[in-house]
């Protein structure tokens, strides 16, 4: 193989890290800055229950008032009915007594209700803190880890960009140009290995003659279907170097 293609070939896989190492780099920060945005809504959530719940208590109070307030009322009609000699007035006052009792049943009823709605509530309440407090561990302790994670990424990436330059140098520029060119077209993979006269980039068999030169590795060949850079492997070099690229 011609020494500048077999830089190609190691470029190509270093570049391919390189991709790898910058995309974990970019993930990282926004599964965090996710989880940060779920332990927000579940603040707000929380909140709101906490409103609910104060809602609730203030209802309660009001209905107790009522409550005391119609209590107050049936007492003094209870008091009045003593003073009433007239049986028609007394049995009127008798069925309003019965309708103010009735009405302040239903308060009393209603508070119980509201007891119950606010028992549901602070149950809501103790488990939504429960899950709030799990959620802000998580993006305390991910936050650590994605810290030292980025931290460690960045260092390797800053050794994988010096071992690009390197390699960089050792290829000639009009074929780096050629190498970029057809990267950033062919979704990262510019130079492809030939078996049996099929390109691996393509899956399309590339023209006899072009193999034969291939083979003889002395000129630069690309695949006349996708165009990338073309060079030849020994079968077992090849299921090698894929196994391994599987792994
Ligand atoms: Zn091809």
């Amino acid at each position: 193989m011609l020494p500048e293609l077999k830089r190609l070939v190691d470029l190509q896989e270093l570049d391919k890290i390189i991709q790898e190492v910058t995309q974990s780099l970019a993930r990282l920060p926004e599964e965090l800055a996710a989880e940060n945005a779920a332990l927000a809504e579940m603040q707000t959530e929380s909140e709101a229950r906490a409103q609910e719940l104060e809602n609730l208590k203030k209802q309660k109070l009001e209905t107790e008032k009522e409550v005391a307030e119609m209590e107050e009322g049936i007492k003094s009609s209870r008091q009045r009915l003593m003073e009433i000699k007239s049986n028609i007035e007394y049995k009127a006052m008798l069925k309003e007594i019965a309708f103010k009792e009735d009405q302040r049943d239903q308060k009393e009823t209603r508070v119980l209700e509201l007891l119950e709605l606010m028992e549901a509530q602070n149950q809501g309440i103790a488990e939504q803190t429960q899950r709030l407090q799990e959620q802000r561990e998580l993006v305390d302790r991910h936050g650590g880890e994605v810290k030292t994670q980025v931290t460690k990424l960045k260092a390797e990436l800053a050794g994988l960009e010096k071992q690009r330059k390197e390699l960089r140098k050792g290829v000639p520029a009009p074929l780096l140009k050629r190498y970029e060119f057809i990267r950033q077209r062919r979704n990262g993979t510019a130079i492809s290995p030939v078996h049996e006269g099929v390109c691996f980039g393509c899956h399309m068999n590339i023209l006899p003659q072009q193999f034969i030169d291939l083979q003889k590795g002395v000129e630069i060949i690309q695949c006349p279907h996708c165009q990338r850079i073309l060079y030849w492997q020994e079968v077992e070099a090849l299921e090698e170097g894929l196994s391994r690229s599987a792994t």
